[in-house]
């Protein structure tokens, strides 16, 4: 499974790329699954949480979304899962219900490294998607995390970049520039 190079907004090369509204998938087929497998290592290396196709480069609406597991320390330093991980490989996903009520959280993108701004993203979205077994299935009003990283995600399919839907830009910050022991949000 080789990792690939994620496209950079900051590239005007990339950021053509990142700017088209990617193409359906008609048929699940074996390259279709080595890009998903691509997709989560390359996801993986760069520490992020979702990653789209345009982002490598693929103008296809693929992505992937790696919730991390819920844990909590106990008092004893051990620790105990609350939730396990959740892994989704997301072909032609949709947003069919979303929230009228809508949530202003931190958001930042692997296309975008150590920025982070202030985005407005519905509440909660019930997504309908295609399984890598071609089955179509239904998120059922997926909010938190998993509700912003999946608007986040189709909002890239449709070459819509999470600075575009900012009401603030002043509020996108460098993290770069800070402290390394900074706690970085994740990324998407
Ligand atoms: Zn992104």
């Amino acid at each position: 499974m080789p990792k690939r190079r994620i496209l950079q907004i900051e590239d005007l090369h990339d950021k053509r790329v990142l700017k088209t509204r990617a193409h359906a998938i008609k048929q699940i087929t074996p390259a279709l699954q080595a890009l998903a497998a691509d997709m989560f290592e390359t996801m993986h290396a760069a520490n992020g949480v979702g990653l789209a196709a345009p982002q490598v480069g693929i103008s296809q609406r693929i992505a992937v979304i790696w919730i991390p597991p819920e844990e909590e320390e106990q008092p004893d330093g051990s620790i105990i899962e609350l939730a396990p991980e959740q892994n989704y490989v997301l072909i032609n996903p949709e947003i069919v219900k979303h929230s009228d009520k809508e949530e202003i959280g931190q958001e930042g993108c692997l296309s975008l490294p150590g920025r982070y701004g202030d985005v407005p993203r519905a509440s909660w979205v019930t997504v309908d998607y295609t399984d890598l077994k071609g089955k179509r299935q239904r998120i059922r009003k997926a909010n938190g995390l998993l509700g912003r990283a999946l608007q986040h995600e189709i909002d890239h399919l449709d070459g819509v970049l999470f600075t575009e839907r900012m009401r603030d830009l002043s509020t996108l910050k460098d993290i770069r520039t800070q402290s390394p022991n900074d706690v970085e949000e994740p990324v998407v």
